[in-house]
């Protein structure tokens, strides 16, 4: 049973807004490419695992533990009365090779140390139980989900801590049968007790980069044109209410000014003044939190992203966006 939903990171939404207002240097291109070729990795490995069933176990998906000072991050945590698997998630592909410990990709070495990491977040893990006095195992594997990963290693230890995409059904099935009592639950309210948000968050821009304006969904094109309740797309065609347009760029203003606060004047700036204040306003009202300080109103998005918004059927009934194919 999947505990949490796989979200996208705040890493991977900030490039996607990002590359929406500008042309990306080749370090961001970089990063966004390795953020999206995790988050593609991690629902594969959901999707394997939907498909073998998990009934039988409880499974946190992207969780982030704090042990004393420091924070952890955790693609699955695997739970049921044995203990806890850490299930660290790669999605390398091409053909690697792991002499005296050192990981290379195509001869040039690489800048994780994937067998270190898993075993520091299993170690954290193992700290926890033992200062609980918890008497349930800690193990972890390294899942390699893509089909085209291959290892070379004069390590022959190293294939017990790994877990390749041709055996990956087998593994997740080895989970059935298995028994989720009083020792599960137990885990999961110890891990529960030690879940926070990702503290590692610093994405700001410098606005003087971005593009203004509102961008259409379906094509990305700023070339819009105003009908009473929607904009329509100059490009494509697409039509999207006024609410959804605005939707998306407050979503994309809180990733790309992670921690700054939005003001009504900010915002407006933001979205180049492209819709009256009145209708701006209203749209602010119905969808963020207000916080007064002083004379000064912020803004905060109620929802964690503009997709999770969307989903919110109940509150688009009035008018539709038609996206062209
Ligand atoms: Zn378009």
């Amino acid at each position: 049973m999947f505990l949490n939903p796989r979200n996208k990171s705040q890493d991977l939404l900030f490039y996607e807004a990002l590359q929406r207002r500008t042309d990306l240097t080749n370090g961001e291109k970089s990063w966004f490419k390795t953020f999206q070729k995790g988050f593609v990795g991690e629902c594969l490995y959901d999707e394997i695992f939907e498909d073998v069933g998990h009934d039988d176990v409880l499974v946190y998906r992207d969780l982030y533990l704090k042990f004393g000072k420091s924070v952890t991050q955790y693609d699955a945590l695997v739970i049921n009365d044995n203990g806890i698997v850490v299930n660290e998630i790669k999605n390398y592909t091409g053909e690697y090779k792991v002499e005296g410990g050192d990981w290379f990709r195509n001869g040039q070495r690489i800048s994780e140390e994937p067998v270190a990491q898993l075993n520091r977040s299993v170690g954290k893990l193992i700290g926890l139980r033992n200062s609980v006095n918890g008497n349930f195992g800690v193990s972890g594997k390294l899942i390699f989900v893509s089909d085209d990963f291959y290892l070379q290693t004069d390590d022959n230890s190293l294939w017990s801590k790994i877990v390749v995409r041709m055996d990956l059904r087998r593994y997740l099935r080895k989970f059935r049968g298995g028994k989720i009592g009083n020792k599960s639950q137990f885990i999961v309210r110890l891990l529960s007790e030690n879940i926070v948000e990702n503290p590692y968050i610093d994405n700001n821009v410098d606005e003087g980069r971005l593009r203004k304006g509102l961008y259409c969904g379906q094509c990305g094109s700023f070339n819009l044109i105003k009908s009473r309740f929607h904009l329509v797309c100059g490009e494509c065609e697409s039509k999207e209410s006024n609410e959804t347009h605005l939707l998306r760029a407050m979503s994309d203003y809180q990733f790309l000014f992670y921690g700054k606060d939005m003001t009504r004047i900010s915002f407006m700036s933001f979205i180049g003044d492209c819709l009256t204040p009145r209708v701006v306003y209203r749209i602010l009202l119905k969808h963020c939190y207000i916080n007064k300080k002083g004379n000064q109103t912020t803004y905060t998005f109620k929802y964690r992203n503009f997709d999770n918004a969307m989903a919110k059927p109940e509150l688009f009934v009035k008018y539709k966006d038609h996206l062209k194919e």
